[in-house]
């Protein structure tokens, strides 16, 4: 394709701002390249896009930003990533995130942590940390990024900009790696709502390659990005509230009083399970990387240390290839699968899983929308929780329900704190009312 002139400048632009960027958040670029692409005309048109690394675009790197798959190159592209550049999109490069996508810091690359365009001591938040910091730094119009527990979501609260999480389902994972399959969603990030809007209505629909794709009627563009309050939001009540950072508790409460204000229907909920979710998620997270990694045995993907045998190639391979978090979930999720524990973890964790699916299912019947923080604490210190998984495990404690209930949610950054650091909250909707979930976000503008 040509680029006109306006375009080329554009471009020019952000290869020059992501050079001067300090925040590590895109890893590969491929400005040069984008003329090569096949760039059709479409919504997207002039549009740039940065991806995950853990999205495959051919003849890219593919790295999930681990050891074991280091210079590994994709033999073929996403389908997100197809149709993005059919309609119009430039992908211009690659960005950082947590190995596998496992982390809520972005710390956990062997391309070191991103920091957080905000205050370059904190995190980015994770695992799309380097898709999220990139849009706050006007690296690109829009970036791509993973969600299974709050990947996207969390990150844009931490970066201070939109962060939406599909129904499971609408948005094909052909091209996703995969960390746990039942949960894993592609999300989409920008500064700019109607941008997200605009990339949704071009990525989501069926997809022969994605069984688990869902075969939804999509909607008109027109009826995605009006704007139109919700009747009815539900509400978190004061003693969730008063654990949380008192900043964000602030935020939340000046939303709902604006809310009020507008005549919106407002309703305290007990938010279900609420203290069962994060075990939950985890037990079944870690159960599905324990298989879904063991395809990188050195044979198949990826790089290979060669030992006296074949298991202790398989040993050193894995041992050298992986990092320790994903070690740990790899550990965890086998033993939760195990024989003799299958059914104290892995199977009671399914049931809750259920109950939970089915309580959510309920609330929607009476309510719109329900309104959350999306984080309990504000951007934290690189370095300060690496080494207690259990701390990092719940700055998820708002963000994993979606994906274990299927339903969509949109982080909306919505102020800053006293030392200027963005705070988020969090619009969820029933499963497949991505148009109820924009409304809403597009009256708040
Ligand atoms: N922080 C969560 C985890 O580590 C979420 C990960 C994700 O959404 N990819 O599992």
């Amino acid at each position: 394709m040509d680029l006109s002139s306006s375009l080329k400048d554009k471009l020019l632009s952000e290869k020059k701002k992501v050079s001067e960027s300090k925040s590590n958040s895109v890893i590969r670029t491929r400005f040069s390249k984008i003329t090569n692409d096949k760039v059709g005309n479409g919504i997207l048109s002039e549009k740039s896009f940065l991806i995950k690394d853990n999205i495959a675009i051919k003849n890219e790197e593919l790295t999930c930003c681990s050891n074991i798959l280091k210079k590994y190159v994709s033999p073929y592209s996403a389908t997100v990533v197809d149709k993005i550049i059919q309609n119009g999109g430039l992908i211009t490069g690659q960005t950082n995130c947590d190995e596998f996508a496992m982390g809520s810091s972005s710390e956990y690359s062997i391309f070191g942590p991103v920091k957080n365009p905000f205050n370059e001591k904190l995190v980015a938040g994770g695992s799309s940390g380097g898709s999220a910091a990139a849009i706050a730094e006007n690296l690109s119009d829009i970036s791509l990024g993973s969600d299974t527990g709050g990947s996207v979501r969390q990150p844009a609260a931490f970066c201070g900009i939109y962060g939406f999480k599909p129904t499971y389902g609408r948005i094909s994972r052909y091209g996703l790696v995969s960390h746990a399959s039942s949960f894993d969603t592609i999300g989409i990030m920008s500064k700019q709502l109607d941008d997200i809007i605009k990339t949704f209505y071009v990525i989501s629909g069926k997809d022969n390659k994605d069984s688990t794709s869902v075969d939804y009627p999509s909607e008109n563009f027109e009826d995605l990005s009006k704007k139109s309050l919700p009747n009815v939001v539900g509400v978190i009540k004061n003693d969730i509230l008063d654990s949380i950072d008192q900043e964000i508790k602030e935020c939340y409460m000046s939303l709902v009083n604006e809310l009020k204000a507008k005549n919106i229907e407002i309703v305290e909920i007990d938010l279900p399970f609420f203290k069962h979710v994060i075990p939950t998620y985890y037990i079944l997270t870690m159960a599905e990387a324990s298989s879904n990694l063991s395809r990188y045995d050195g044979i198949r993907y990826g790089n290979r240390i060669n030992g006296k045998d074949l298991n202790e190639l398989y040993v050193d391979t894995r041992s050298k290839g992986f990092s320790d978090e994903v070690k740990r979930r790899i550990m965890t999720g086998t033993y939760v699968l195990s024989s003799g524990y299958y059914d104290a973890y892995f199977s009671k964790a399914l049931k809750v899983r259920r109950l939970i699916q089915k309580s959510y299912h309920d609330l929607f019947k009476s309510m719109d929308s329900i309104l959350l923080p999306t984080t309990p604490e504000l951007p934290f210190e690189i370095g300060g929780r690496k080494k207690d998984p259990l701390k990092m495990y719940f700055a998820d404690v708002f963000t994993v329900t979606s994906n274990l209930v299927g339903n969509p949610s949109i982080n909306i950054p919505y102020g800053l704190s006293k030392n200027g650091l963005p705070i988020g909250l969090q619009l969820i909707s029933n499963s497949f009312k991505e148009e109820t979930l924009f409304n809403f976000a597009h009256s708040l503008k």
